[in-house]
């Protein structure tokens, strides 16, 4: 049984009075110590931490971390956009997409550092932009997802420029005097020292091919502990040898690389938490499961049904006994896939869980839950409106900082004929 992170059962309890359920509680202290422990990544000459925005993209979660002197990873022209609205300086914020938006020159020119990730992005670039600074994307042929869902390089991955691609790459960035000065690399490194490794050597070479390249950014990937069984990434671990691979490149060719990382599960994981009420039960007999029916699931977490993603749940009964009971932990949605409680990496399998006896009206806490899952959801399934977010101050106040989506502005775009 997994027990609270951050929550306690007054909180909680304040928070359901306050903004009603289901509802997203950030944890400001979380998302600081996280921070500090990011920006404390080994480096030989330098570090620039981004946050990958995409984890949670809330501008009030952005102004923390801005304060705490983290730049911005985007990852669509609309998340440039937004992060410039919650007032982050453009110059902090740079853009890795899959989708080149149309105004990518005039972002480019107010200051957002672009990362080309494919040879027809750097056409295009090329062509509005001659002579200009900007970095590349490549995907450096090795993968480490924990499954094909997530697995962001290698050769069944699509983002960045695949490597065999570099003499092409080169030639189309001399052909318009482009400047490159940044080399990125995102590919999910996890937790593995080796894996980081070899993805910094690898990177390392694509850098030797690109003298002007100051940068090298190594994306984000580093892996949780959501629940109290699996390992968290140490990142004094896994930057150790990078560590080394900058200064040995650095002794090697006499430049001496800034490094860039840009965790979004790292810094936000952990962070938040989902409060919901349990709305209704059911059981399908001794041969069958005790379910608990939330009034929140794939409309606020996805990750269970998508990849089997764990997280963990406390269920909060107002008279706790101390008594646990098997239960399969379902959501609102018409909808079998709408699981919470799936068996690791398997979507497709309920696995029942333990947790305090409890019934229709408890609260029950979804943790784990700070990085895609508001900003991954299959919003406004079953005409759900989209959960408020709530912001835990350090001082134990609420500061609300999304408010619960209203049926009108589900309805806002809709035209009848
Ligand atoms: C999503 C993403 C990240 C963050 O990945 P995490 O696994 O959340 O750390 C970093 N860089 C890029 C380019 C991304 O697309």
């Amino acid at each position: 049984m997994e027990s609270l992170r951050f929550l306690d059962n007054q909180t909680a309890d304040g928070i359901r009075m306050d903004f009603g359920t289901p509802a997203f509680v950030y944890d400001e202290a979380t998302l600081l110590s996280r921070a500090e422990a990011a920006l404390a990544f080994p480096n030989a000459f330098g570090l620039t931490v981004r946050f990958a925005m995409k984890a949670a993209p809330n501008g009030a979660l952005l102004r923390v971390f801005d304060r705490e002197g983290l730049h911005l990873d985007a990852s669509s022209g609309h998340e440039v956009e937004r992060a410039m609205r919650a007032g982050i300086g453009t110059e902090k914020v740079s853009l890795s997409t899959q989708e080149l938006p149309e105004d990518f020159a005039s972002l480019a020119r107010e200051g957002v550092k672009i990362n080309l990730c494919s040879l027809s992005q750097l056409e295009r670039f090329a062509e509005q932009l001659p002579g200009a600074k900007v970095g590349l994307r490549f995907n450096p042929g090795l993968g480490s997802g924990g499954s094909a869902k997530t697995n962001v390089g290698g050769p069944s991955a699509s983002f960045g420029i695949w490597k065999d691609d570099l003499e092409r790459a080169r030639d189309l960035a001399a052909a318009a005097s482009l400047r490159i000065e940044r080399i990125h690399t995102h590919i999910g490194s996890g937790s593995d020292p080796e894996v980081w490794q070899r993805v910094a050597s690898l990177s390392l070479g694509i850098v030797e091919a690109f003298p002007e390249v100051e940068v090298l950014n190594l994306g984000g990937g580093f892996k949780v502990a959501r629940m109290s069984d699996e390992r968290a990434t140490d990142l004094q671990l896994v930057g150790e040898p990078v560590k080394q691979a900058f200064e040995e490149f650095a002794d090697r060719t006499g430049r001496r690389l800034r490094l860039e990382i840009e965790p979004g599960t790292f810094l936000t994981a952990t962070a938040g938490s989902l409060l919901t009420t349990i709305q209704d039960a059911t059981s399908t007999g001794p041969e069958g499961y005790s379910f608990l029916k939330l009034d929140a699931g794939m409309t606020e977490i996805l990750r269970p049904s998508l990849y089997g993603a764990r997280h963990p749940i406390i269920s909060l009964p107002r008279d706790a006994n101390g008594e646990t009971k098997s239960y399969v932990v379902v959501g609102h949605c018409c909808e079998s896939g709408d699981l919470l409680t799936t068996a690791d990496g398997q979507p497709e399998e309920l696995l029942a869980r333990e947790l305090a006896v409890c019934g229709v009206g408890d609260l029950c806490v979804i943790e784990g839950v700070g990085a895609y899952c508001s900003s991954m959801s299959a919003k406004n399934y079953n005409s759900f409106p989209e959960s408020p977010e709530v912001l835990l101050r350090v001082d134990g106040s609420t500061s609300l900082i999304r408010k619960r989506q209203t049926l009108e502005q589900i309805l806002e775009n809709e035209i009848l004929p």
